[in-house]
């Protein structure tokens, strides 16, 4: 049997300080994982985590040291940015107790879950899918991967977005609602967890509309840099 066509290569992100590449299989985000982040989305105390996806070629790969550019997408006039620490899953597996759960963290990067605010709101509004709201195309810029053998287990550490030099978003992995640990137990009660997963954890407050010629500086302690220019 042979394919139709020559299927897509597959979505990949570098590994930090090697040319290794880490093979995207999945990408499932976390909504309201923050307390203040929460409340200016509308939340209302600590309900049970919740997840949307975003397709595995969605991710936005941006090298080290490198300024990743990411066109202003259709249909929108709200592009907003939320800064996030992704969880790259290394072993699959489902219901994972959170005690367990660390054992399947592969490494970790910066990324942003970018939001076409209006459509995603306006999903909310009608009771519609988010879609076309969070998974379109280019929507997960990410930094490179560090991976835990390097960095140990992340429970805690500065997360911080600037745009154009302002700051926007400064929080701590340790002020997520739901660890890193609780959300691998929640979401692999839902799906079967596979290597070369991504989980975006969640943002933090201040999140805000960019236009094109913005640069995104974000950044987590440890994993350092995610560099972004809107075109
Ligand atoms: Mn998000």
């Amino acid at each position: 049997m042979q394919f139709s066509f020559p299927p897509s290569p597959p979505a990949a992100v570098p590994v930090a300080g090697t040319d290794q590449l880490f093979p995207v299989h999945r990408i499932y985000c976390v909504g309201r994982n923050y307390a203040e982040h929460a409340k200016e989305m509308g939340g209302t105390g600590r309900e049970a985590p919740f997840f949307f996806m975003k397709p595995a070629d969605a991710v936005l790969p941006v090298a080290e040291g490198a300024i990743g550019k990411m066109p202003y997408p259709a249909m929108t006039s709200d592009l907003h940015h939320e800064i996030e620490l992704v969880v790259a899953i290394g072993k699959g597996g489902k219901n994972i107790a959170a005690a367990d759960a660390l054992r399947h963290v592969w490494g970790y990067a910066v990324g942003l879950d970018m939001t076409r605010r209006d459509l995603q709101g306006e999903a909310k509004k009608l009771g519609r899918p988010w879609c076309t709201g969070k998974g379109f195309d280019h929507s997960a810029p990410i930094a490179p991967i560090y991976p835990v053998t390097k960095t140990g287990w992340i429970a805690d550490g500065a997360i911080h977005l600037n745009v154009n030099g302002a700051p926007r978003q400064k929080s701590d992995i340790g002020k997520l609602i739901w660890s890193v640990s609780e959300t691998i137990e929640h979401l692999s009660r839902y799906y079967a967890l596979e290597p070369g997963d991504l989980i975006f954890t969640g943002t933090p407050e201040g999140v805000a509309s960019v236009k094109q010629g913005d640069l995104l500086e974000g950044a987590i302690d440890g994993l350092g840099e995610l560099r972004l220019k809107i075109i």
